[in-house]
């Protein structure tokens, strides 16, 4: 890996952050009177830990990551905005994406102005290391990567991940927003070995609170405090904080028994959907969502949403001609699915 320095943008580096009441003043008072806040109303009246001090205490515990490599944002969109702005200089740095993939990096480096180099996934939807580095120049500053992937579902070999990782000097992002339905293990064990990855999982899925926007980065501390800088002082507002405090502490096996019922839901699914005529296609998924290919894709989208039954056209992307995305719901949603496919 580069030196972090010559990694950043030289505005980043230098920046002197923003220096917050909570910032100068962090411990236990008897009075507050430095934030212009309004005493009435608590304990809404109050800012929020702009470090989610306590959250992250939870998160650490539960993901053996130290507090210090944890990076906290409004859903993992905003972290990947700012890997975007702490390193790519608009107009003159590049990143390295794979397609098909999530359409966030794409946006997120348009609005940013940051050209995207893409590499295609093999027919069979895994990495090609080749291609990949084949398009980074002396201007390519991060690789995207998410395993499972969306749209294709599937995890990466571990093979190749690792060839990215040894062979380019600059960030990897590792997307693991569906780690927790896959049988593969996650990537953060690994963090110490990699100071250039940056891991990014979220709330949004398998913990079910996509509406709170909770996302995590987890890196090098030096990384997690450059984001810390870059960030907007109080990013996670307290509700936010407070909702996802309440279910670290009461539900925490909620959430493996979630994924645990909707992995059965999905083998359920699958075998239904191979009873299906045009259905020509199931592809392996490690994740909560199933990419089929089919005779007429917008047909049966359509006939769908006449039925109130919402799925994803994914056809018109690279590699996914005919392609659907299916997410697994609930029992009795993925009946009405099925119900409804067998009516067409
Ligand atoms: C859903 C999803 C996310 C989650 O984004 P949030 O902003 O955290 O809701 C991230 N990456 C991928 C690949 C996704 O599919």
């Amino acid at each position: 890996m580069k030196p972090l320095e010559q990694l950043l943008r030289p505005n980043i580096r230098h920046l002197k952050p923003y220096s917050s009441a909570r910032d100068e003043y962090s411990g236990e008072a008897a009075v507050f009177l430095d934030a212009n806040e309004n005493p009435f109303n608590a304990p809404y009246n109050r800012y929020p830990d702009p470090y989610q001090r306590e959250l992250k205490k939870h998160i650490a515990r539960i993901k053996g990551v130290s507090s210090k490599k944890i990076f906290l944002g409004n859903g993992s969109d905003e972290a990947i905005d700012i890997v975007l702005r702490a390193f790519c200089e608009p107009g003159i740095d590049n990143i390295v994406s794979i397609v098909p993939t999530y359409g966030m990096y794409q946006v997120a480096a348009d609005i940013n102005n940051i050209e995207v180099r893409k590499a295609l996934l093999t027919p069979d939807f895994q990495l090609d290391p080749k291609a990949i580095l084949n398009q980074v120049d002396e201007h390519t500053k991060v690789i995207f990567l998410c395993s499972p992937n969306n749209p294709t579902g599937n995890c990466f070999r571990e093979a190749h991940i690792l060839e990215v990782l040894e062979s380019f000097d600059g960030m990897v992002v590792l997307d693991e927003a569906y780690i927790d339905f896959a049988a593969e293990k996650s990537w953060l064990p690994r963090l110490n070995v990699w100071p250039n990855l940056v891991i990014l999982q979220t709330f949004s899925k398998a913990w079910g609170m996509a509406g709170i926007r909770l996302g995590m980065a987890f890196a090098d501390e030096a990384i997690i405090n450059t984001f810390s800088k870059i960030k907007y002082p109080y990013n996670i507002n307290l509700l936010t904080q407070k909702k996802a405090l309440e279910f670290l502490e009461k539900n925490q096996d909620t959430m493996q028994t979630w994924v645990n019922e909707l992995l059965e839901e999905k083998k359920k699914l699958i075998e239904a959907l191979k009873a299906i005529p045009f259905v020509q296609k199931i592809f392996p998924s490690d994740a909560n969502f199933l990419l089929i290919k089919t005779e007429n894709p917008q047909k049966i989208y359509n006939f769908l949403v006449d039925k109130k039954i919402i799925i994803r056209d994914r056809s018109s992307v690279a590699l996914c001609e005919g392609c659907l995305r299916v997410t697994v719901g609930a029992p009795e949603e993925n009946q009405l699915l099925i119900e409804a496919l067998k009516m067409l």
